[in-house]
């Protein structure tokens, strides 16, 4: 019996950060992108068409994981760039329309957004106190830091601006445009972030050898100096070995080290997330979106009630865990078979298309 999957010699448990405050819903309204990242062309598949999303049985779903959780919700919106979605607003709007507390919606954009397009969707917010608009700089893009902070402003004037992640890479340098963004928008507003996670293929014939940033990234920087310098480098994440010692470490080590592989233990992410994908697909976890899994169900069709009333853990079947490192994972003696991802699983070609209602 292997039991003992993980690359943590002796792991018991992997407690990830302390109780989560939101029940999130990852929503890929789009896989289209207007950038080409030479980091991340396994995530945005040009090719697939855009799918309306029925925003009548999101909303469904969203009431049904509050009554049935108890938790505050967070959709976070991320793609693809959702700017690309040409409904963005309205399913906004839609989403905030059956928030209260501390439920928030977040979207993901590059910002390369006109400024006057902008300005549109800003007014065009229905309930902003709702919203929150997080920001990649790509400065391997053509970006003028300039403009890019302009439009950040915007978003601070408005009170809608969350974080700026500063992508470093390898090919060009983003801490002095990190300073500048921290001076001029608040050290609050600005984290560095590796651009490695965005590597879906896991064969490296396929992939692009992005996971070797971090190597780079780590020989070049001193981050354990960079604790407040973002999520990714403080050593939130906790984990316990059979001994019983207690070790502290943060995303950065976890890539670093290549321990992020948690093949074949009991993974406590559904009870915290759901994964909306481009044609409506609801998954438990990021992986299934490009792998050969069955969604629980596709929200264009219908809304499954009873999953929400039951969630339970799941055993993990990946080597890669690329941004649930928060939530719990724990040894179990069973023998679990691992399933490979590939983008392929998530064209248009293997997928089903189905109609909104
Ligand atoms: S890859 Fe998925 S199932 Fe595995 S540990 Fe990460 S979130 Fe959990």
């Amino acid at each position: 019996m292997n039991y003992l999957t993980t690359k943590i010699n002796k792991l018991k448990e992997f407690k990830g950060i302390e109780e989560p405050t939101h029940f999130t819903v990852e929503l890929r309204p789009t896989t289209k992108c207007n950038y080409d990242c030479f980091y991340c062309t396994d995530l945005h598949i040009n090719e697939n068409k855009i799918v309306p999303l029925s925003e009548d049985n999101m909303q469904k779903m969203l009431l049904s994981i509050k009554k049935n959780t108890g938790k505050n919700i967070q959709v976070f919106i991320c793609g693809g760039e959702p700017t690309v979605y040409d409904r963005l607003t309205s399913l906004i709007n839609s989403i905030t329309n059956v928030m209260e507390g501390s439920d928030y919606v977040e979207v993901q954009t590059n910002l390369s957004i006109k400024e006057k397009k902008l300005i549109k969707l800003i007014n065009e917010l229905q309930n902003k106190r709702f919203v929150k608009i997080s920001v990649s700089y790509h400065n391997t893009q053509c970006t003028n830091h300039m403009i890019f902070i302009k439009k950040c402003l915007l978003l601070k004037q408005h009170g809608i601006l969350n974080m700026i992640s500063y992508g470093y890479n390898s090919k060009k340098n983003v801490l002095s445009d990190y300073k500048k963004g921290k001076k001029i928008l608040g050290s609050e507003h600005c984290e560095i972030v590796p651009l490695i996670n965005a590597s879906v293929d896991q064969d490296p014939n396929k992939g692009n050898d992005t996971f070797k940033e971090i190597n780079i990234l780590n020989e070049k920087e001193q981050t354990n100096l960079w604790d407040d310098d973002g999520h990714f480098f403080d050593k939130q994440l906790q984990y316990t070995k059979t001994d019983g010692e207690i070790i502290e470490t943060s995303r950065n080590e976890m890539w670093l080290k290549r321990n992020n592989n948690f093949l074949g233990t009991k993974c406590s992410v559904p009870k915290w997330k759901v994964y909306v994908d481009w044609n409506g697909d609801v998954y438990k976890c990021f992986n299934q979106q490009f792998a050969p899994v069955k969604p629980i169900f596709n929200l264009n069709e219908n809304v499954d009630y009873k999953y929400f009333k039951n969630l339970q853990c799941m055993d993990c079947t990946f080597t890669t865990c690329f941004f649930d490192m928060e939530y719990k994972k724990e040894i179990q003696q069973k023998d679990v078979k691992e399933i490979k991802i590939d983008r392929f699983f998530n064209t248009q070609k293997y997928k089903l298309i189905k109609k909104i209602k």
